[in-house]
């Protein structure tokens, strides 16, 4: 449902002169809404990213004299990640982004439900509900545990196909755009993207929901799956699927692995602003970068940098955006650390070594002949806090120390 018409006749009695106080009437509606609400929300993910990451990402990139883009937003916080698991202390994606999206802590591989399973309505549903347009952008699967616990409910985070189905048929987003091509069909239909590829062999179409490619067809979305396809696209319902998996190979330094997504995701985030921000109502956009994350569990510093570098790039995108929508909340934020990182000077005497939490580098100061190495204490999550940075409307709330929950909290609040 759309209110722009009664937004727009306000405006153009405003313009006329005819404002509230002239009229003595109190307006229902104006243009400018107060300080305090969003038109837009964008929020922008670093899947596994703590404060060292951060850090990581801008001695290697900027170096010690300039500030990364996700620096540069005015508040800044961080945010305790438990998940209210029954097992482990220590959360998952799914749990950490339901906390996001829907503001209830739950057990890891929950997605958009609470601890007992039950679905919860989340912030893009919100949003949605309120005239909005919605989109989900990641270098993961689309149907990862982040996106789909921003638009679907499912009680286990591999059930990737019925994430998909709902979100063509119940939630809805008008544009979904990243990996995960072969959850949207059935084996043995390859799709665009081939099966079994010199890049990872173990890939193929594994949906076990029929053909949802033809299905969101059917449904008004215009399919895309390379960047010359997405630069031309033109409608606002869009499925780009642009990998089988995720948009990277996430391996040991060496063993293949790869960050080079067949679209870059500052390229996909600018088309999904493009396309959403068509809707006089305003949009909500969540913006995933998976790599950090997955390049941190195989302690693959190198592309740890690159993809980290990849979401600051896609966050000045966002802030130039920004500058021409100031009516646009933006949140860039972890939702758990990956890796137990550590940043340590260069030293032969300390402890090294093969496997896991082995040392990693050395890597460049950024500008200088500084060099640092690169620690690590695990291949899997740590109970980190996380890192959270905010400007725009609302972003006042998103100050200081709080669970995850109260990131959808203070984002709830803004939307209006
Ligand atoms: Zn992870």
């Amino acid at each position: 449902m759309r209110t722009s018409t009664l937004t727009l006749a306000v405006g153009a009695s405003l313009a006329l002169g005819l404002s509230s106080c002239a009229t003595g009437v109190d307006a229902p509606a104006q243009d400018v809404p107060p300080p305090d609400r969003a038109k837009n929300v964008i929020v922008l993910q670093g899947d596994g990213m703590g404060i060292a990451h951060r850090e990581l990402i801008r001695l290697a990139t900027v170096g010690q004299d300039a500030e990364l883009n996700m620096d540069r937003l005015e508040v800044a916080g961080w945010v305790h990640t438990d998940p209210a698991d029954p097992m482990e202390t220590v959360t998952d994606s799914a749990a950490a982004a339901t906390a996001f999206a829907t503001g209830v802590r739950t057990y890891n591989g929950a997605v958009g439900v609470d601890a007992a399973g039950n679905p919860v309505p989340t912030l893009l549903e919100h949003a949605r509900d309120l005239g909005k347009s919605t989109g989900l952008v990641t270098t993961s699967q689309v149907t990862d545990a982040t996106p789909a616990s921003f638009a679907s409910h499912v009680l286990d985070r591999d059930d990737q196909s019925e994430i998909a189905r709902q979100y063509l048929e119940e939630t809805r987003p008008d544009v979904v755009l990243g990996g995960g091509e072969d959850r949207w069909l059935p084996p043995g239909q390859p799709g665009v993207w081939p099966d079994n590829p010199w890049t990872d062999p173990t890939e193929q179409s594994a949906g076990t929901a029929g053909d949802l490619v033809a299905r969101a067809q059917e449904l008004g979305y215009e399919h895309v799956s390379d960047r010359a396809g997405l630069a031309a696209a033109n409608s606002p319902k869009l499925l780009g699927l642009f990998a089988n998996e995720e948009m990277f190979e996430h391996r040991n330094e060496g063993e293949g692995a790869i960050y080079a997504p067949s679209v870059p995701l500052r390229d996909m985030t600018a088309k999904a602003l493009d396309t959403l921000s068509r809707d006089d109502d305003g949009f909500f956009l969540l913006v995933e970068e998976e790599g950090i994350d997955e390049m941190a569990h195989h302690n693959n510093a190198h592309l740890t940098i690159a993809a980290g570098a990849a979401l600051d790039a896609t966050v000045g995108v966002v802030l130039d955006f920004v500058k021409a929508h100031p009516d646009t909340l933006v949140v860039v934020v972890g939702d758990h650390e990956t890796g137990g990182l550590a940043i340590e000077n260069v030293s032969d005497e300390d402890e090294s070594g093969e496997g896991d939490s082995r040392e990693d580098g050395p890597f460049t100061v950024a500008g200088t002949e500084l060099q640092f190495t690169v620690d690590w204490t695990t291949t899997d999550h740590t109970g980190a806090a996380t890192p959270l940075t905010a400007t725009g409307p609302g972003s006042a709330a998103l100050e200081g120390v709080q669970d995850n929950t109260g990131v959808h909290d203070a984002i709830l609040a803004a939307l209006h």
